[in-house]
């Protein structure tokens, strides 16, 4: 293990500034009559109290955060931030619900998106996840720096990593929470196969309403707002978005999440953008049709690229192996690599002579450096 990267904390300055312009912020509520204003908790006054409404949603955040009115004589003021603090997880506390007071609920409607503080991100940020261990082993620490903030990975105490869905308009939808070997970068799956997702976790703590309702985006689809000219690859796992992302960074790399993750809805954000897929082994029929679809549908330019199903051995086909697994394996192997034709950067340099397997990647995907 680097200590470099336990001792890291993210930097999450340029995330944060770009997430809290796409998002509205939250506000105290405007006085329209009595309603309006409630008993101070602290004072009790009736009728003093100011609440903080969600930016979005526009209910309150809590009974408790807001304002009293009588600023010299009491002074309560429990700011959102605080209550984000308060409540939920910590640096070093990571991910720990419980204890968190439950929103005021009221009846979602009906296709209203359900969205999770960003707070929930900020504070899950961390390099202590098993999946980050793995990556150490072959990446530069700039080079997981700029994954770690691009796509605000998180982690929890036992050292799951957390995949956070932040969509193009800043919303955080739900995280993905996963546990790695940190030495094969293997996938450690619950004995259900089951995979935990934090809004669940908030909707048994009380933090989310039972009726949250969870519309999954693409795993880094806030890049396309932050980064407009660029343009896309998707992939279908999160581990193979962002070994993909941390060598090819002039292109944005979405993660479909699993093989049905390419549904029509998710695809809107591609619109009248470049966008090549790269399905796993097995999912290219069902990728293609996709692709068709998606086409017809947001007049998108869509590559579909078969180099896994054409560089595919037989035993890497049984395994089902995705880009990512493909990378790594070759890491293991005394395969021969093609030899050096190109001139790369020093950095990127450094790292094919450290790790020859890139270049196959390179290669295979057929992407230049710029
Ligand atoms: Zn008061």
């Amino acid at each position: 293990m680097l200590p470099h990267v336990t001792n890291y904390i993210l930097n999450y300055y340029n995330l944060q500034t770009t997430i809290y312009i796409l998002q509205t912020m939250h506000y105290l509520q405007k006085y329209k009559g009595k309603s309006t204003r409630h008993q101070c908790p602290a004072c009790e006054t009736n009728q003093s109290f100011t609440l903080y409404l969600n930016g979005d949603t526009h209910e309150p955040i809590n009974t408790k955060v807001g304002k009293c009115n009588r600023e010299t004589k009491c002074g309560y003021h429990y700011t959102p931030k605080q209550y984000f603090i308060d409540n939920q997880m910590s640096q070093s506390s990571s991910m720990s619900f419980k204890n968190v007071p439950s929103l005021q609920k009221s009846p979602i409607r009906v296709g209203q998106v359900g969205k999770i503080p960003f707070s929930y991100v900020q504070q899950s940020a961390s390099y202590k996840s098993n999946f980050i261990r793995f990556l150490c082993e072959f990446l530069a620490v700039e080079q997981m720096k700029q994954v770690g903030e691009n796509y605000a990975l998180g982690a929890t105490k036992s050292k799951e990593v957390i995949f956070w869905q932040i969509d193009i308009t800043g919303k955080v939808r739900t995280g993905k929470i996963m546990q790695y070997n940190p030495t094969t970068g293997k996938r450690i799956k619950h004995q259900s196969g089951a995979i935990d997702w934090v809004h669940n976790k908030l909707k048994k703590s009380g933090v989310l309403p039972e009726d949250f309702n969870l519309q999954q985006c693409f795993f880094g689809e806030h890049l396309l707002k932050i980064y407009p000219e660029k343009s896309i690859a998707i992939v279908e796992s999160e581990k193979s978005a962002i070994i993909a992302s941390s060598l090819f960074p002039d292109l944005i790399w979405l993660a479909a999440g699993n093989l049905n993750g390419l549904s029509i809805e998710k695809c809107q954000v591609l619109k009248e953008r470049d966008v090549t897929l790269y399905p796993d082994l097995g999912a290219y029929e069902k990728w293609s049709l996709k692709a068709t679809e998606i086409k017809k549908q947001y007049n998108c330019n869509i590559i579909l690229s078969n180099l896994l199903e054409v560089e595919a051995t037989d035993i890497d086909r049984e395994k089902g192996l995705d880009i990512a697994d493909y990378i790594i394996a070759e890491l293991s192997t005394k395969k021969t690599f093609p030899e050096i034709q190109k001139t790369f950067s020093p950095n990127l340099q450094s790292m094919i002579e450290r790790n020859k397997a890139l270049l196959v990647l390179i290669n295979g995907l057929q992407l230049e450096e710029t």
